[in-house]
């Protein structure tokens, strides 16, 4: 079938909850991915921060079929062991001594409300559940963590939300300590927001959380769904900081591109789930977990964390020289390989110029051109994105002063 008809299909039985491109991917490789025509597209989205180690990473390609040969699915209500292997992975590299795993980044913060709200009631107070989240922040769309979600945009319609969440602005210290009250258990944030903005804290704002949160002896929750698993340089975000949190969720790049989720859990925290608390089907399963294992060993093993860090600094120098030449950019700021844009100006427009020049860019929060590329993207590549980029922006210059002079002539 060619993409028209395909496309066509998609509209009549696809419930409409996105719009898309008209674009109909069906092949990736590395940093490249390829449509049904044969264009070919530099991919600086990487499936929204999916694709960390670039698309169909050979070690994670061979782990999914030999996996998929031997056992795909049992139950939770035995031992499998790729879970454990990536288990034991995650906990080695990071502050947690145990994992809860499910199949998506909603369901993992799900699973750390419901966690530090048990914990809370066992150990902090009967009546402790409220927890503090972010103006412009995100954190999924089940009831919870779209209530968890400081943006009015995504409740529009779902009301009555769920009780138990108040909202402060992202970077300000102050404002968390005032909010905390006496039914306060958890403060729940992204160490850097993507979906917002990609708004970056100033340093010692994740240090002086975890002061504020030892202080009142309530809980830190990270959600590392977009920024963890490499993307910043460091294997997770919080390493940036002389800090650790209580719980943190990663999902989205964890298994390679396979859906997963999962919860870390600060040793002393885990005790609160006991059998029969908090479960999941899938949760770790054979296959999403034999994938996991082979993503997070190319990471370590293939020195993907230095190179993002060094390509991430050239990436942002390269977007502070374009800044400089073109008035319509506010700023531009980024952490190893989660980099934005921001612009005075809607960006919906020069995502589809670049798509049509071949690159697949992100725009978030209507003016902010995000760019997630595989962390394997090479500098040449930045280099060639950069010019397209420059070329969109040159062209919507001049016809923005041509508009300009013609409506002033009027
Ligand atoms: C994408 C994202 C989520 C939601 O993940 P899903 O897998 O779509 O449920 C949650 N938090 C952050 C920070 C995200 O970027």
């Amino acid at each position: 079938m060619d993409s028209q008809t395909l496309m066509m299909l998609s509209e009549q039985y696809i419930a409409h909850t996105y719009n898309r491109y008209p674009l109909l991917l069906v092949r990736g490789k590395g940093t490249r991915v390829w449509d049904l025509d044969g264009k070919e597209y530099l991919d600086f989205f990487a499936g929204l921060a999916v694709c960390n180690l670039g698309h169909c990473h050979p070690k994670v390609v061979k782990a999914i079929q030999d996996q998929a040969e031997k056992l795909i699915h049992v139950s939770n209500l035995y031992y499998i062991e790729p879970q454990i292997q990536l288990a034991s992975l995650l906990c080695k590299h990071s502050f947690a001594g145990k994992v809860f795993f499910c199949n998506s980044g909603a369901e993992a913060n799900e699973g750390a409300l419901k966690l530090a709200r048990k914990y809370a009631k066992e150990k902090i107070g009967e009546d402790r559940y409220e927890v503090i989240t972010m103006e412009n922040s995100f954190h999924g769309r089940t009831l919870a963590t779209l209530t968890a979600t400081a943006q009015k945009k995504y409740h529009k319609g779902y009301g009555p939300l769920m009780p138990g969440f108040k909202y402060v602005p992202f970077n300000d210290l102050k404002a968390v300590r005032q909010a905390i009250d006496p039914k306060t258990c958890a403060v729940l944030l992204e160490p850097i927001q993507g979906e917002g903005g990609v708004n970056i804290p100033s340093e010692g704002y994740l240090k002086g959380l975890r002061e504020i949160c030892d202080e009142k002896g309530i809980l830190l929750i990270l959600d590392e769904v977009q920024v963890g698993m490499g993307r910043t340089g460091k294997l997770f975000a919080y390493e940036h900081e002389d800090m650790k949190p209580d719980l943190l969720t990663v999902a989205k790049s964890l298994a390679g591109g396979v859906p997963i989720g999962a919860l870390l859990i600060r040793d002393e925290i885990a005790k609160s789930f006991e059998p029969g608390d908090h479960a999941s089907t899938f949760g770790g399963n054979p296959l999403a977990t034999a994938a996991g294992v082979a993503a997070l060993s190319a990471i370590l093993e293939e020195g993907m964390l230095d190179h993002c860090r060094r390509v991430g600094e050239y990436f942002l120098s390269r977007l502070e020289e374009i800044k400089k030449k073109f008035p319509f950019v506010q700023d531009v700021r980024g952490r190893g390989l989660i980099l934005g844009m921001e612009l005075k100006i809607e960006g919906a427009e020069i995502v589809k110029k670049m798509m049509e020049k071949g690159f697949l860019i992100n725009c978030t929060a209507g003016n902010v051109l995000r760019f997630l590329p595989p962390l394997i993207v090479t500098e040449e590549e930045v280099d060639q994105m950069i010019k397209a980029l420059e070329e969109t922006f040159e062209k919507l210059q001049t016809s923005s002063t041509n508009n300009q002079i013609s409506s002033n002539s009027q």
